[in-house]
C-alpha cells in the first residue's frame, strides 16, 4: 500500500529570512511547507499580544482559520537587558513606521551607546514562541526557545537576518552574521522552538 500524502504546512510568516530557515528544517523530515505568499486568502493578523507567546497563538489560529490549513507560526524578537527587555516583541518594528533591519540596527546601536563591550551590560537573547494550529483554527500545540548572546558595537558579516550583525554568540565569538547558517540551525531560538514542537508536527502532519 502507498503512503498516505503528507497535509501540508503553511508558514505563517511572509518573512523571507524566517520561512528560509522553516523550510531548511522542516525539509529533512519530508513535511512540505508552503509559504503565506502562496495563498491569496491570507490575512493580516494584527500583533496585538504583549507576549510572544500571544503573537504566535493569533497568527497561528487566525491565519488556520481563514485559510483551512495547518499553520506553523511564531512570534520571535530580541530581548535586551540593558534596554528593560527591547526591542521584544517590537523587534520587527523597533525603529518605528517603515523600519527595515537596517534601521533596527542603528536603533539599536544608537540606544546602546553608553553600555560597555565584555560586561554583562550589553547581553542579550533571542526568544522564539511557536504554535501549531489545524484547519479549524484551534491551537494543537506550542513550544518555545532562547539563544543567549552579546549585542556587538558595530555590525560584522551578512548571513542570517534582522539583528544577526549585531548578535555575538559567545561560544562562537562570531555573530550570526559571521557563522554559517548549519549552526544557527543548530543552537538559534526558532531551531530550539522547532524541535519542541516536532513530535507534535510529525504526529499531525508526516507522511506515512
Ligand atoms: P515578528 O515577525 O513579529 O515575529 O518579528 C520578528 C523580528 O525579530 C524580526 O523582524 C527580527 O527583527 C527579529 N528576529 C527574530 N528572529 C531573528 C533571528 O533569527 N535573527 C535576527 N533577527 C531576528
Amino acid at each position: 500500500m502507498s503512503p498516505l500524502p503528507a497535509a501540508p504546512l503553511v508558514l505563517g510568516t511572509t518573512n523571507a529570512g524566517k520561512v528560509r530557515e522553516l523550510q531548511e528544517l522542516l525539509l529533512p523530515l519530508g513535511i512540505t511547507c508552503r509559504s503565506l505568499a502562496e495563498f491569496p486568502a491570507a490575512v493580516d493578523v494584527e500583533e496585538t499580544g504583549q507576549t510572544f507567546a500571544e503573537n504566535a497563538a493569533l497568527k497561528a489560529t487566525l491565519q488556520a482559520r481563514a485559510l483551512g490549513q495547518w499553520v506553523l507560526a511564531e512570534d520571535s524578537g530580541l530581548v535586551v537587558g540593558c534596554l528593560g527587555g527591547a526591542p521584544g516583541i517590537l523587534s520587527a518594528r523597533y525603529s518605528g513606521a517603515g523600519a527595515t533591519d537596517t534601521s533596527n540596527n542603528t536603533m539599536l546601536l544608537k540606544n546602546m551607546l553608553g553600555s560597555s563591550l565584555n560586561s554583562s551590560d550589553r547581553s542579550a537573547h533571542y526568544a522564539c514562541h511557536a504554535a501549531l494550529a489545524n484547519p479549524q483554527g484551534e491551537m494543537v500545540a506550542t513550544a518555545w526557545g532562547n539563544c543567549g548572546g552579546v549585542i556587538a558595537t558595530a555590525p560584522a558579516g551578512r548571513g542570517g537576518f534582522g539583528y544577526d550583525p549585531l548578535f555575538i554568540v559567545p561560544e562562537y565569538h562570531r555573530t550570526f552574521g559571521e557563522i554559517a547558517p548549519a549552526v544557527k540551525a543548530l543552537i538559534s531560538h526558532r531551531a530550539r522552538a522547532l524541535r519542541a514542537l516536532l513530535p507534535a508536527i510529525q504526529a499531525h502532519l508526516a507522511p506515512g
